[in-house]
């Protein structure tokens, strides 16, 4: 088994990103900046809203953040949303998700000008990602090519399976893959998949989306092939400080003594979604101020 970890990976697209910055302040504009929106007090979510925060100032990225009760109602955050649309100051706009269940996660997402779009989430951008025009790519699948690339896992011409069809991972990862240029031919699975190894099992390379552990092991992979493992799920672990341990959608142990790539929970995928923010808030600068 090779761990394609992804801390390196991550590394290197924060180091282009800093170089890419530094030209664009060198011509004379602002610093790239982004602002955030957190309601509620889940915690993984202010976990990934301060990780966001932290990279913004490590590339000296303004960073604004709009923090509200769980109760805060649905009009409140349209009307943020119009004002942060409208602010010279603000390149990129995110709310993180998932949302109290009284505010429509939908209608927030497409009042974000799609120029602002940090996520990449409205369906301006979807639209222009599945037609092959230049779009802001959802961060994790956009990541997950970053990943490709390091680890030299050709595309073209190669089987991908992804498994899971969520708006932010499964369908644009897929979108992505089959585009020209990448030319993998891609298979999308769901729950309703009659028989899941039958699809992976001659894959080369296998995306797991699911949000349930062990949703695959080594038994549907052939030698070979590369595992892209997304899920981020905590499981009870009373031998934790936390009290918790993160686990991926992938049972990583069976592939030990298998010939396979594949990427770790922690440690791979989910570093290189921050990542991802970051180079989109450059992009929606460097559009705004050409
Ligand atoms: P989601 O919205 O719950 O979607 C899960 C998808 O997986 C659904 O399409 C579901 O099918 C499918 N699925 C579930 N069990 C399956 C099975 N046994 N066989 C085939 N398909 C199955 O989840 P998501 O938002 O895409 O997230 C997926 C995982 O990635 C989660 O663990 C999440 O925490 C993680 N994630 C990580 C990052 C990161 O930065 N690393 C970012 C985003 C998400 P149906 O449509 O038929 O229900």
């Amino acid at each position: 088994m090779i761990r394609m970890g992804c801390r390196n990976v991550a590394d290197s697209v924060i180091e282009r990103i800093r170089k890419e910055t530094e030209v664009f302040v060198a011509k004379g504009n602002r610093a790239p900046s982004l602002a955030v929106v957190l309601v509620g007090n889940d915690s993984a979510s202010e976990t990934y809203v301060r990780k966001k925060k932290e990279a913004c100032e490590s590339l000296g990225f303004l960073h604004f953040q709009y923090t509200f009760d769980e109760d805060v109602k649905e009009e409140r955050i349209l009307s943020l949303i119009d004002e942060l649309n409208c602010n010279d100051d603000v390149d990129a706009i995110l709310v993180q998700l998932p949302l109290p269940k009284h505010i429509d996660e939908k209608k927030i997402i497409e009042r974000i000008s799609p120029e602002k779009d940090a996520d990449g989430f409205s369906p301006v951008n979807m639209g222009r990602l599945l037609i092959g025009e230049d779009a802001f790519v959802p961060c994790t699948p956009n990541g997950i090519m970053e990943i490709l690339r390091y680890y030299s896992i050709p595309t073209a011409g190669k089987k991908a399976v992804v498994i899971g069809r969520s708006n932010i991972v499964g369908k644009p990862m897929a979108a992505i893959l089959m585009q020209r240029g990448v030319d993998a031919t891609v298979t999308v699975c769901n729950t309703k998949t009659p028989d899941l190894k039958k699809e992976t099992i001659d894959a080369d390379i296998v995306i797991v989306a699911t949000g349930h552990p062990g949703t695959i092991d080594s038994s549907y992979i052939k030698d070979g092939a590369a595992v892209i493992d997304v899920g981020v799920n905590r499981v009870e672990d009373s031998s934790r400080p936390k009290g918790f341990r993160l686990t991926g959608d992938v049972d990583y142990h069976s592939f030990e003594n298998r010939d396979v790539m594949i990427t770790p929970v922690p440690g791979g995928v989910g570093l290189m979604t921050v990542a991802m923010l970051m180079a989109n808030t450059l992009k929606a600068a460097e559009r705004r101020r050409g």
